[in-house]
């Protein structure tokens, strides 16, 4: 696609080249975003989680909001996780419900940005 008569041509082209490889990778992480979610963490804490929750089942809003707090399923810290959370309130099992995702079930060895810690 090189135009040695025209080099702001072959500048142009190549820039829209960039452009559309770019579009191509945020289309793909947009799209796999939901199961990164899901791949972060051991077998047994995705164990855990599928027991308290859907991911593929959950509404969009949901997704995006977990998206938007930066959920996952397993803490590097082993202090911080849901269940010592103060947004945190235990229900069944290892599992439980967030206030600041509206209610929507965690696991508690769940994770998010904006853990802090109960009083
Ligand atoms: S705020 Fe984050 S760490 Fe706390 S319960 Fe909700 S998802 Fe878990």
């Amino acid at each position: 696609m090189k135009s040695p008569n025209h080099p702001r041509l072959e500048l142009d082209v190549e820039e829209n080249m960039v452009n559309i490889a770019r579009r191509k990778l945020l289309a793909l992480t947009a799209t796999a975003a939901p199961l990164l979610l899901f791949a972060i963490g051991s077998p047994a804490r995705a164990a855990e989680t599928a027991a308290c929750f859907d991911l593929d089942a959950m509404p969009a809003t949901q997704k995006s909001m977990r998206r938007s707090l930066g959920f996952k399923i397993e803490s590097p810290d082993p202090q911080k996780h849901c269940g010592t959370c103060t947004f945190f309130t235990a229900a069944a099992g290892d599992c439980g419900k967030c206030a600041l995702l509206n209610g929507g079930a965690v696991a508690a060895v769940n994770v998010c940005d904006s853990w802090a810690a109960k009083s």
